[in-house]
């Protein structure tokens, strides 16, 4: 596995974890403070693995 997709991962474990634990996003409708920087890294880690993607020949 490359390390964009490690990254990609991680990010996206630690978003769900937090989604699932933190009791400030499920007492309240809106997500926390901590949920929408967790989120903000998630998606700049799935936009650095589209751009690793993209350099390669796309073969799936
Ligand atoms: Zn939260």
């Amino acid at each position: 596995m490359s390390s964009v997709e490690d990254a990609l991962e991680n990010a996206r474990l630690t978003y769900e974890q937090h989604m699932r634990t933190c009791r400030q996003c499920h007492a309240d409708a809106a997500p926390c403070a901590v949920s929408k920087h967790l989120l903000r890294l998630y998606n700049i880690a799935r936009r650095d693995r589209m751009r690793a993607l993209g350099r390669q020949a796309p073969t799936a």
